[in-house]
């Protein structure tokens, strides 16, 4: 299958978050023979099926599906089968995929203008060992020593890291405009 880059963007930050989400890189494996099944099919389908294709244990798909379903990587579709019963069942395509790269565009977008606002109306320090950082009162109450390890503050370059920032939220807006 090839892939396009959006599809591609989308299946690295999957493979990532959920690795990270269950500190296993295995589950980041797993997460990508699924939604590229999905893909592939391009219809929904329930997770009885998707074990079947993949060979896996129908409890660990459904876990792994919902987890993805929590944080927006796959859809989910209910169908009736018949007056009582409904079936649950997975998609993934390209529209679903587009929506969920510009909400995340957006969100890191606004993650990084709120950055942007506190870098700006707070003097910031951090500690060089720890990396923690302090704002103005609390590097005055700690006489400019970080508590924890006693190293010495450094006030952090707010304007260049600001400009920095402000060209990361400039790029992310154009990119998300070409869509
Ligand atoms: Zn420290």
């Amino acid at each position: 299958m090839s892939e396009d880059l959006e599809t591609s963007l989308f299946l690295e930050y999957a493979r990532r978050r959920i690795s990270f989400e269950y500190d296993n890189e295995e589950m980041g494996e797993l997460t990508i023979k699924i939604l590229k099944t999905l893909i592939e099919r391009n219809e929904a389908i329930p997770d009885e099926t998707l074990a079947l294709i993949l060979g896996t244990s129908a409890t660990e798909i459904r876990r792994a599906l919902h987890v993805m379903h929590r944080i927006g990587l796959v859809g989910l579709v209910r169908e009736s089968t018949d007056q009582y019963r409904y079936e649950y069942k997975w998609f993934l395509n390209k529209d679903f995929i587009r929506k969920f790269l510009i909400q995340h565009i957006n969100n890191v977008a606004s993650k990084l203008m709120h950055r942007i606002n506190t870098l700006s109306t707070t003097t910031l320090y951090i500690c060089p060992t720890c990396f923690r950082g302090y704002t103005l009162d609390e590097a005055y109450e700690y006489d400019f020593k970080c508590p924890r390890d006693d190293t010495e503050l450094v006030q952090i370059d707010a304007s260049s890291e600001i400009t920095f920032l402000s060209n990361v939220v400039k790029n992310l807006r154009r990119e998300e405009e070409t869509k």
